[in-house]
């Protein structure tokens, strides 16, 4: 294993929800490639082995246990899995998240509040679950990830999907200022990015839509595990606290 950034994240300890695809999969083979020691949570427990697998045969340490993070004890044995292997931890990168874009007055009532389960709780619940440990620690770093839709209002379609966005950051910005001085918190906002994530909408037109967008402009997800690489390899005093990646075709 090698990289230009290897000494400073070797051995850190880093749990990532969402892992089983798209972005998430991605910051892990980025950080282990790199020397992180990774723990991945998804649901889709065969997709998380192979990237484990697929690490474990370039020389990298990962390690993967099935998380539902709208269920906060999956959260803490996800967090407690890594910290009784490994004393500590360093990083947790709280990915998972799911999008249905529909107008509003499509009534996807079911879709909104999933959405905020995944989206909103299920960051809440990662908070919950790493906080304790962090503070005990006197160290530790919060990556959440929003979106350019917490930047802006994507409507018509993603009103919902943006509401949590909104909230990724507002919960982030809210943490940085009750955390900060010990421990660190990022957090990132996408523009599109290739993933399974346009897949989640169940109203056709609207995901024909974002298909069509996405397949148009959408970047690489090793662009955000580049930004989660630089967030992790700044020195002790610095916390990066916010940044917008977007394609350089996207306009919002
Ligand atoms: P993917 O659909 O490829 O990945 C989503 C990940 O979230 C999967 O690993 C999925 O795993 C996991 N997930 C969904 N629901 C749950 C759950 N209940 N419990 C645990 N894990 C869950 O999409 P992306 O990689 O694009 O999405 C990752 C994050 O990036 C999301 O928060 C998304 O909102 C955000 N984002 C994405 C952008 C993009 O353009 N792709 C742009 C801006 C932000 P599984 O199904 O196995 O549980």
């Amino acid at each position: 294993m090698s990289g230009s950034n290897q000494e400073s994240i070797k051995g850190k300890v880093v749990v990532i929800t969402g892992a089983s695809s798209g972005i998430g999969e991605s910051i892990a083979r980025t950080l282990a490639l790199h020397g992180a020691i990774v723990v991945l949570g998804a649901r889709r427990i065969n997709q998380l082995e192979k990237v484990v697998s697929d690490i474990k045969l370039l020389g990298g340490q990962a390690y993967c246990l099935k998380t539902d993070v709208t269920v906060r004890e999956d959260l803490c044995s996800l967090v407690d899995f890594a910290l009784e292997r490994f004393g500590c931890i360093d990083v947790i990168i709280n990915n998972a998240g799911v999008m249905s874009v529909a107008p509003l007055s499509e009534l996807k009532v079911d879709e909104w509040n999933h959405m905020i389960d995944v989206n909103i709780k299920g960051v809440l619940h990662g908070i919950a679950a790493a906080l304790p440990v962090f503070k005990k620690q006197g160290f530790g770093h919060f990556i959440n990830i929003s979106s350019v839709a917490g930047l802006k209002v994507a409507s018509p379609g993603s009103t919902v999907y943006s509401g949590t966005k909104f909230a990724v950051r507002a919960i982030s910005d809210g943490l940085r200022h009750e955390v900060g001085g010990q421990i660190k918190t990022t957090v990132i906002e996408p523009g599109a990015v290739q993933s399974e994530l346009k897949y989640g909408s169940s109203h056709l037109e609207s995901r024909s839509r974002i298909i069509d967008f996405y397949d148009k402009i959408a970047i690489d997800p090793e662009a955000i595990a580049k930004a989660v690489l630089f967030a992790m390899t700044m020195s002790p005093e610095v916390d990066v606290n916010e940044l917008v990646i977007r394609p350089t075709m996207q306009d919002f």
